[in-house]
Protein backbone atom coordinates (compact mmCIF):
# COMPACT_ATOMS: atom_id res chain seq x y z
CA UNK A 1 0.00 0.00 0.00
CA UNK A 2 1.04 3.43 -0.68
CA UNK A 3 1.83 6.01 1.98
CA UNK A 4 0.65 9.10 0.64
CA UNK A 5 -1.82 11.72 1.68
CA UNK A 6 -3.27 13.99 -1.12
CA UNK A 7 -1.90 12.43 -3.81
CA UNK A 8 -3.86 10.27 -5.92
CA UNK A 9 -2.55 11.33 -9.64
CA UNK A 10 0.94 10.93 -8.89
CA UNK A 11 0.54 7.37 -6.81
CA UNK A 12 -1.95 6.28 -9.99
CA UNK A 13 0.46 7.13 -12.50
CA UNK A 14 3.33 4.98 -10.64
CA UNK A 15 1.48 2.14 -9.47
CA UNK A 16 0.31 1.49 -13.35
CA UNK A 17 4.24 1.76 -14.13
CA UNK A 18 4.89 -0.68 -11.39
CA UNK A 19 2.14 -2.75 -12.72
CA UNK A 20 2.97 -3.09 -16.29
CA UNK A 21 7.01 -3.03 -15.30
CA UNK A 22 7.40 0.30 -17.38
CA UNK A 23 9.20 2.59 -14.79
CA UNK A 24 11.51 5.06 -16.26
CA UNK A 25 14.53 5.02 -15.43
CA UNK A 26 15.21 8.50 -14.51
CA UNK A 27 12.30 10.86 -12.46
CA UNK A 28 12.32 14.29 -11.04
CA UNK A 29 10.01 14.76 -8.02
CA UNK A 30 8.67 18.47 -7.94
CA UNK A 31 6.92 19.92 -4.94
CA UNK A 32 7.40 22.20 -1.73
CA UNK A 33 9.59 20.85 1.05
CA UNK A 34 7.24 18.72 3.55
CA UNK A 35 5.01 17.67 0.49
CA UNK A 36 6.06 13.52 0.63
CA UNK A 37 8.61 13.65 -2.20
CA UNK A 38 11.12 11.40 -0.59
CA UNK A 39 8.33 9.22 1.12
CA UNK A 40 6.74 9.19 -2.62
CA UNK A 41 10.11 7.77 -3.79
CA UNK A 42 11.12 5.53 -1.02
CA UNK A 43 7.16 4.20 -1.64
CA UNK A 44 7.89 3.79 -5.21
CA UNK A 45 11.75 2.10 -4.54
CA UNK A 46 9.39 -0.82 -2.08
CA UNK A 47 7.16 -1.17 -4.72
CA UNK A 48 9.90 -1.85 -7.05
CA UNK A 49 11.57 -4.16 -5.06
CA UNK A 50 8.71 -5.99 -3.08
CA UNK A 51 7.62 -9.61 -3.30
CA UNK A 52 4.37 -9.18 -2.15
CA UNK A 53 0.97 -9.77 -4.70
CA UNK A 54 0.28 -5.81 -3.90
CA UNK A 55 3.22 -3.89 -3.69
CA UNK A 56 4.56 -2.27 -1.23
CA UNK A 57 3.15 -4.31 1.24
CA UNK A 58 5.20 -2.28 3.31
CA UNK A 59 5.78 -5.11 5.65
CA UNK A 60 8.26 -7.24 4.41
CA UNK A 61 11.97 -7.33 4.90
CA UNK A 62 12.40 -5.34 2.36
CA UNK A 63 10.12 -2.83 2.19
CA UNK A 64 11.20 -2.16 6.31
CA UNK A 65 14.36 -2.04 5.43
CA UNK A 66 14.38 0.36 2.66
CA UNK A 67 12.46 2.69 4.62
CA UNK A 68 15.16 2.48 7.32
CA UNK A 69 17.85 3.15 4.96
CA UNK A 70 19.67 -0.34 5.59
CA UNK A 71 18.57 -1.86 2.10
CA UNK A 72 21.84 -2.38 -0.09
CA UNK A 73 19.51 -1.77 -3.22
CA UNK A 74 18.36 1.42 -2.16
CA UNK A 75 20.42 4.80 -1.75
CA UNK A 76 19.61 8.43 -0.68
CA UNK A 77 21.96 10.78 -2.11
CA UNK A 78 21.89 14.03 -0.60
CA UNK A 79 24.63 17.41 0.56
CA UNK A 80 27.11 16.07 2.84
CA UNK A 81 26.71 16.86 6.68
CA UNK A 82 29.26 19.86 7.09
CA UNK A 83 32.80 18.55 7.61
CA UNK A 84 32.53 15.28 6.21
CA UNK A 85 32.88 16.01 2.32
CA UNK A 86 35.85 14.55 0.78
CA UNK A 87 36.15 17.10 -1.88
CA UNK A 88 38.10 20.19 -1.10
CA UNK A 89 37.69 21.27 -4.93
CA UNK A 90 34.02 21.58 -4.35
CA UNK A 91 32.37 23.97 -1.91
CA UNK A 92 30.28 21.25 0.76
CA UNK A 93 26.98 23.10 -0.33
CA UNK A 94 27.21 21.15 -3.24
CA UNK A 95 26.33 17.57 -3.99
CA UNK A 96 29.82 17.04 -5.49
CA UNK A 97 31.36 14.83 -8.16
CA UNK A 98 32.71 12.18 -5.73
CA UNK A 99 29.25 11.35 -4.68
CA UNK A 100 27.85 10.71 -8.20
CA UNK A 101 30.68 8.49 -9.25
CA UNK A 102 30.33 6.80 -5.97
CA UNK A 103 26.91 6.09 -7.27
CA UNK A 104 27.71 5.09 -10.90
CA UNK A 105 29.78 2.49 -9.85
CA UNK A 106 27.19 1.13 -7.52
CA UNK A 107 24.60 1.14 -10.11
CA UNK A 108 27.08 -0.24 -12.78
CA UNK A 109 27.09 -3.88 -11.18
CA UNK A 110 23.02 -5.76 -10.97
CA UNK A 111 21.11 -5.45 -7.85
CA UNK A 112 22.57 -7.36 -4.91
CA UNK A 113 19.11 -8.57 -3.34
CA UNK A 114 16.24 -7.12 -5.21
CA UNK A 115 15.12 -6.62 -8.68
CA UNK A 116 16.32 -2.64 -8.86
CA UNK A 117 18.88 -0.29 -7.79
CA UNK A 118 17.22 2.85 -6.79
CA UNK A 119 19.21 5.85 -6.24
CA UNK A 120 17.34 9.22 -4.75
CA UNK A 121 18.99 12.24 -5.36
CA UNK A 122 17.80 14.56 -2.86
CA UNK A 123 18.49 18.20 -3.99
CA UNK A 124 18.42 17.92 -7.59
CA UNK A 125 19.48 21.74 -7.72
CA UNK A 126 22.42 21.39 -5.80
CA UNK A 127 25.08 19.69 -8.06
CA UNK A 128 28.46 21.38 -8.26
CA UNK A 129 28.88 21.40 -12.28
CA UNK A 130 31.10 18.77 -12.53
CA UNK A 131 28.69 16.53 -10.85
CA UNK A 132 25.67 17.58 -12.96
CA UNK A 133 28.08 16.82 -16.25
CA UNK A 134 28.71 13.33 -14.47
CA UNK A 135 25.48 12.68 -13.88
CA UNK A 136 24.33 13.97 -17.31
CA UNK A 137 26.04 10.77 -18.74
CA UNK A 138 24.49 8.18 -16.32
CA UNK A 139 20.89 9.67 -17.32
CA UNK A 140 21.58 9.02 -21.24
CA UNK A 141 22.96 5.85 -20.98
CA UNK A 142 21.41 4.23 -17.94
CA UNK A 143 22.71 0.75 -16.74
CA UNK A 144 19.65 -2.09 -16.58
CA UNK A 145 18.05 -2.20 -13.53
CA UNK A 146 18.65 0.92 -12.38
CA UNK A 147 16.13 3.79 -11.52
CA UNK A 148 17.34 7.51 -10.39
CA UNK A 149 14.88 9.93 -8.81
CA UNK A 150 15.78 13.28 -8.58
CA UNK A 151 13.95 15.48 -5.53
CA UNK A 152 13.34 19.10 -5.95
CA UNK A 153 11.73 22.01 -4.35
CA UNK A 154 13.16 24.59 -6.54
CA UNK A 155 12.75 23.39 -10.01
CA UNK A 156 13.80 26.48 -11.49
CA UNK A 157 17.53 26.13 -10.19
CA UNK A 158 17.74 22.73 -11.52
CA UNK A 159 19.92 22.30 -15.39
CA UNK A 160 17.21 22.32 -17.65
CA UNK A 161 19.68 19.79 -19.27
CA UNK A 162 18.56 17.26 -16.09
CA UNK A 163 14.89 18.22 -16.07
CA UNK A 164 14.61 16.87 -19.85
CA UNK A 165 16.18 13.95 -19.51
CA UNK A 166 13.78 12.81 -16.45
CA UNK A 167 10.37 12.09 -16.23
CA UNK A 168 8.34 15.35 -14.22
CA UNK A 169 5.30 14.44 -11.42
CA UNK A 170 4.73 17.36 -9.65
CA UNK A 171 3.00 16.96 -6.25
CA UNK A 172 0.60 19.55 -4.96
CA UNK A 173 -0.32 20.81 -1.13
CA UNK A 174 -3.20 20.01 0.30
CA UNK A 175 -6.35 22.35 0.57
CA UNK A 176 -5.77 23.88 4.20
CA UNK A 177 -8.79 22.66 5.62
CA UNK A 178 -8.45 18.90 4.28
CA UNK A 179 -5.45 19.21 5.98
CA UNK A 180 -6.63 20.41 9.14
CA UNK A 181 -9.50 17.88 8.89
CA UNK A 182 -6.39 15.10 8.49
CA UNK A 183 -4.49 16.24 11.33
CA UNK A 184 -7.99 16.19 13.23
CA UNK A 185 -9.58 12.77 12.15
CA UNK A 186 -6.07 10.96 11.37
CA UNK A 187 -4.23 12.15 14.58
CA UNK A 188 -5.93 13.38 17.24
CA UNK A 189 -4.85 16.87 17.05
CA UNK A 190 -7.03 19.63 19.10
CA UNK A 191 -8.81 21.56 15.92
CA UNK A 192 -7.52 25.44 17.05
CA UNK A 193 -4.26 24.04 16.92
CA UNK A 194 -5.07 21.51 13.80
CA UNK A 195 -5.99 24.77 11.89
CA UNK A 196 -2.98 26.53 13.08
CA UNK A 197 -0.55 23.31 11.77
CA UNK A 198 -2.29 23.15 8.78
CA UNK A 199 -2.44 26.88 7.80
CA UNK A 200 1.64 27.17 8.44
CA UNK A 201 2.16 24.11 6.79
CA UNK A 202 0.17 25.73 3.55
CA UNK A 203 -0.55 22.45 2.97
CA UNK A 204 2.76 20.17 3.06
CA UNK A 205 0.68 17.38 5.61
CA UNK A 206 4.59 16.17 6.06
CA UNK A 207 5.93 19.38 7.67
CA UNK A 208 2.58 19.58 9.69
CA UNK A 209 3.73 16.20 11.16
CA UNK A 210 7.14 16.96 12.08
CA UNK A 211 5.66 20.14 13.86
CA UNK A 212 3.48 18.16 15.31
CA UNK A 213 6.18 15.13 16.67
CA UNK A 214 9.00 18.18 17.24
CA UNK A 215 7.55 21.09 19.52
CA UNK A 216 11.07 22.90 18.68
CA UNK A 217 9.55 23.41 15.31
CA UNK A 218 6.69 26.00 16.66
CA UNK A 219 9.08 27.21 19.18
CA UNK A 220 11.66 28.62 16.61
CA UNK A 221 8.98 29.95 14.84
CA UNK A 222 7.44 32.02 18.04
CA UNK A 223 11.31 33.06 18.59
CA UNK A 224 12.06 34.31 15.23
CA UNK A 225 8.56 35.92 15.22
CA UNK A 226 9.64 38.03 18.22
CA UNK A 227 12.80 39.07 16.76
CA UNK A 228 11.50 40.16 13.25
CA UNK A 229 9.02 42.40 15.66
CA UNK A 230 11.48 43.78 17.50
CA UNK A 231 14.06 44.43 14.83
CA UNK A 232 11.13 46.91 12.85
CA UNK A 233 11.83 49.26 15.93
CA UNK A 234 15.79 48.78 16.33
CA UNK A 235 18.58 50.75 16.07
CA UNK A 236 21.04 50.41 13.47
CA UNK A 237 23.73 48.80 15.74
CA UNK A 238 20.79 46.30 17.10
CA UNK A 239 20.24 45.26 13.13
CA UNK A 240 23.91 44.82 12.50
CA UNK A 241 24.18 42.81 15.48
CA UNK A 242 21.68 40.62 14.31
CA UNK A 243 22.94 40.18 10.76
CA UNK A 244 26.22 39.07 12.19
CA UNK A 245 24.76 36.44 14.48
CA UNK A 246 22.94 34.87 11.30
CA UNK A 247 26.10 34.78 9.35
CA UNK A 248 28.03 33.12 12.34
CA UNK A 249 24.83 30.81 12.31
CA UNK A 250 24.89 30.33 8.21
CA UNK A 251 29.02 28.98 8.93
CA UNK A 252 27.53 26.18 10.66
CA UNK A 253 24.02 25.31 9.37
CA UNK A 254 23.23 27.46 6.38
CA UNK A 255 19.35 25.53 6.31
CA UNK A 256 18.75 27.06 9.74
CA UNK A 257 19.13 30.49 7.98
CA UNK A 258 17.09 30.12 5.28
CA UNK A 259 14.29 28.71 7.34
CA UNK A 260 14.38 31.94 9.09
CA UNK A 261 14.50 33.62 6.00
CA UNK A 262 12.03 31.83 4.79
CA UNK A 263 9.74 32.70 7.86
CA UNK A 264 10.47 36.29 7.59
CA UNK A 265 9.18 36.16 3.95
CA UNK A 266 5.41 34.47 4.92
CA UNK A 267 5.61 37.27 7.67
CA UNK A 268 5.93 40.10 5.08
CA UNK A 269 3.44 38.44 2.47
CA UNK A 270 1.05 38.12 4.96
CA UNK A 271 1.75 41.69 5.53
CA UNK A 272 0.86 42.55 1.92
CA UNK A 273 -2.26 40.82 2.16
CA UNK A 274 -3.60 42.78 4.97
CA UNK A 275 -2.75 45.79 2.88
CA UNK A 276 -4.59 43.99 -0.35
CA UNK A 277 -7.87 43.29 2.07
CA UNK A 278 -7.04 39.44 1.75
CA UNK A 279 -6.16 39.21 5.47
CA UNK A 280 -8.35 35.49 5.25
CA UNK A 281 -5.09 34.20 3.15
CA UNK A 282 -2.71 34.79 5.78
CA UNK A 283 -0.36 31.96 6.75
CA UNK A 284 0.37 33.33 10.57
CA UNK A 285 -3.12 32.99 11.61
CA UNK A 286 -2.45 33.20 15.29
CA UNK A 287 -0.52 36.16 14.87
CA UNK A 288 -3.30 38.14 13.23
CA UNK A 289 -3.41 40.76 15.63
CA UNK A 290 0.26 41.79 15.77
CA UNK A 291 -0.19 41.81 11.78
CA UNK A 292 -3.16 44.09 11.47
CA UNK A 293 -0.99 46.65 13.35
CA UNK A 294 2.04 46.39 11.72
CA UNK A 295 0.65 46.52 7.78
CA UNK A 296 -0.70 50.10 9.35
CA UNK A 297 3.20 50.79 10.00
CA UNK A 298 4.37 50.35 6.47
CA UNK A 299 2.92 51.53 2.72
CA UNK A 300 2.56 48.65 0.26
CA UNK A 301 5.68 49.85 -1.93
CA UNK A 302 7.46 49.33 1.31
CA UNK A 303 6.42 45.76 2.23
CA UNK A 304 6.73 44.89 -2.21
CA UNK A 305 10.15 46.30 -1.86
CA UNK A 306 11.13 44.35 1.29
CA UNK A 307 9.94 41.06 -0.21
CA UNK A 308 12.65 41.69 -3.01
CA UNK A 309 15.26 42.29 -0.56
CA UNK A 310 14.52 38.93 1.34
CA UNK A 311 14.35 36.54 -2.03
CA UNK A 312 17.29 38.58 -3.47
CA UNK A 313 19.54 37.54 0.06
CA UNK A 314 17.75 34.50 -0.06
CA UNK A 315 18.98 33.68 -3.63
CA UNK A 316 22.51 35.55 -3.01
CA UNK A 317 23.03 33.30 -0.02
CA UNK A 318 22.27 30.55 -2.47
CA UNK A 319 24.92 31.40 -4.77
CA UNK A 320 27.97 31.14 -2.15
CA UNK A 321 28.13 35.01 -1.68
CA UNK A 322 29.47 36.47 1.53
CA UNK A 323 27.04 35.64 3.96
CA UNK A 324 27.40 38.87 6.77
CA UNK A 325 27.32 41.53 3.65
CA UNK A 326 24.07 39.85 2.49
CA UNK A 327 22.54 39.65 5.57
CA UNK A 328 23.65 43.19 6.50
CA UNK A 329 22.54 44.99 3.90
CA UNK A 330 18.93 43.01 4.33
CA UNK A 331 19.04 44.15 7.81
CA UNK A 332 19.45 48.29 6.58
CA UNK A 333 16.89 47.83 3.52
CA UNK A 334 14.50 47.11 6.71
CA UNK A 335 11.74 49.87 6.17
CA UNK A 336 11.14 51.64 9.25
CA UNK A 337 8.00 51.51 10.32
CA UNK A 338 5.93 55.11 10.57
CA UNK A 339 5.06 54.37 14.22
CA UNK A 340 6.41 51.70 16.65
CA UNK A 341 4.73 48.70 16.74
CA UNK A 342 4.40 46.82 19.90
CA UNK A 343 3.91 43.14 20.45
CA UNK A 344 2.28 40.69 22.63
CA UNK A 345 5.62 40.04 24.37
CA UNK A 346 6.32 43.53 25.00
CA UNK A 347 9.09 44.60 22.37
ZN1 LIG B 1 6.98 -5.49 0.78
Amino acid sequence: MWHMIGQPKAVALLENEVATGQVPHAKLFVGPSGIGKLSLALNLAQALNCNAKETPCGRCSSCQRIMANTYADVQVIKIPETGTSREQREPKTKIGTRQIEDMQKLASTPPYEGKYKVFIIDGAEQFSAEAANHLLKTLEEPPPRVVIILLTAKEKEVLPTLISRCQRLELYPLPIDKTKEILVKQHNIQPQRAGLLASLSRGCIGWALSAVSDDKLLQKRTQAIETFTELTHSNRERLLAYAGQLAREFTKNRMTVDAVLSLWLGWWRDLLLIKGNRKTLITNIDQETILLRQAESYTTKQIGDYIRSIQTARRQLRQNANARLVLEVLMLNLPTARTPVKSQNGY
